[in-house]
């Protein structure tokens, strides 16, 4: 008889966003004439920009006649697309070959599919609060989990344990949901560690485009010593607004050796029998955004976010309550005011104020008595309720 994969019956509920679209919900049958002001939602709002919907048009075109249809396409992504993504590295000082780069449909994909590459008698340390797929698709594997809490103290940002050896360290910078980075003094720490003890450090890059502070890195390979210890894992979902429309790629060296074998040759064996490549249509229109044109968009776009989360850093800073993120990333994680925890807090500003926003807890134990508020609204919404927030907490 068949036996399922009974490490399923070891994952937490998620009730994260199942109780908040319950609370929703049920406010909104109480008060229906309400509007909420939604600063929960970790997806994007604005439209893909006009370059990258040109490219889209030009593969859907190319699709049409025979001279320049494409088929299946290679395993490991388009050659235009990873040159273009090779070159975006270089130009920033970053020397990644062209064979180390691999299109996939998005970090969400990768995170998951990875973890092919390393036994499931390997630990994996979860800096926390995390993004919960981190311990779920580890948990689904049988894997060991090492959580590893942070908090105000290290400004959400933990060095690495003396104590503890753990063979798969997850790293996201600018993270989600703290919107804390990553400096290079504390990413050379994690890459010693890493290299001392033989791990693979995954750095989930998918905030990079939000770094406006120069002196942090935008990609472990900025640290010496990353290419022997490190896989990068990126997105265009928030860079360039593909959430929905799904691309990304992930970066593994050579020199990514592990029992005389290299990840990167893996990786390609494993891309060749698992998947049949990203459609073509698609990574033409994400070739867009490694363009001039195209990047110089995509950061108009981040600016509109990025007037969002002014306005909250403002709002904030006139309450004196402390937060990070915000600077660098799209989340604000805030203290929760007057020793909250965090749902409480969730449902004073609904029945208040009606904003929404995302409870702390719900990304581990260390989050709560925090809040995460997203940019990603629109900025009247996001204006209104951080005037709101203001008249409700002002002393
Ligand atoms: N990594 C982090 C930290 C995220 O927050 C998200 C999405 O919210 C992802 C990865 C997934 O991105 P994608 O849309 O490329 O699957």
């Amino acid at each position: 008889m068949l036996k399922p994969n009974l490490n399923y019956g070891n994952l937490k509920d998620s009730y994260l966003f199942y109780n908040i679209s319950g609370k929703i919900a049920a406010y909104l049958t109480e008060h229906p004439s309400q509007k909420l002001l939604r600063l929960g939602i970790g997806d994007v709002s604005l439209p893909l920009c006009e370059t990258v919907i040109n490219s889209l048009h030009e593969g859907v075109d190319h699709q049409a006649v025979k001279e320049t249809f494409h088929g299946y396409m290679p395993e490991t992504g388009a050659p235009f697309l990873r040159e273009a993504i090779r070159a975006q590295y270089c130009s920033r000082g970053v020397d990644v070959q062209y064979d180390e780069v691999f299109v996939s449909s998005g970090a969400s994909d990768e995170l998951g599919d990875i973890l092919d590459l390393f036994d499931r008698e390997n630990s994996a340390l979860v800096m926390e609060p995390a993004y919960p797929a981190y311990v779920d698709a580890n948990v689904m594997a049988g894997r060991k989990i090492i959580h590893l809490p942070s908090g105000k103290e290290n400004g959400f940002v933990p060095l690495p344990p003396d104590d503890i050896a753990a063979d798969i360290i997850y790293i996201c910078s600018p993270a989600n949901p703290t919107g804390a980075v990553f400096d290079k003094a504390t990413l050379k720490k994690w890459v010693s560690y890493a290299n001392a003890n033989g791990s693979v450090i995954l750095f989930d890059a998918a905030y990079e485009a939000f770094i406006e502070d120069p002196e942090i890195p935008h990609s472990i390979f900025e640290i010496e010593g990353a290419k022997t210890c490190a896989i990068e894992i990126c997105s265009l979902s928030k860079t360039a607004g593909f959430t929905g429309t799904r691309l990304g790629y992930t970066v593994i060296p050579k020199d990514l050796v592990r029992s005389s074998m290299s990840l990167n040759s893996m990786w390609v064996r494993n891309r060749t029998t698992k998947t049949n490549g990203v459609s073509y249509i698609i990574q033409k229109g994400g070739s867009a955004v490694f363009t001039e044109r195209g990047r110089e968009e995509i950061m108009e776009n981040i600016k509109k976010y990025k007037a969002n989360a002014k306005v909250l850093m403002d709002a904030l800073d006139s309450l004196g309550i402390w937060y990070c993120g915000g600077k660098n990333a799209p989340y604000i994680w805030m203290e929760c005011p007057e020793s909250m925890d965090s749902w409480s807090f969730f449902d004073f500003l609904l029945n208040k104020i009606q904003v929404v926003g995302t409870p702390g807890s719900g990304f581990g134990e260390c989050g709560e008595g925090y809040f995460r508020l997203s940019t990603f609204g629109s900025f009247e919404d996001t204006k209104e309720a951080a005037e709101r927030i203001v008249r409700l907490l002002k002393k």
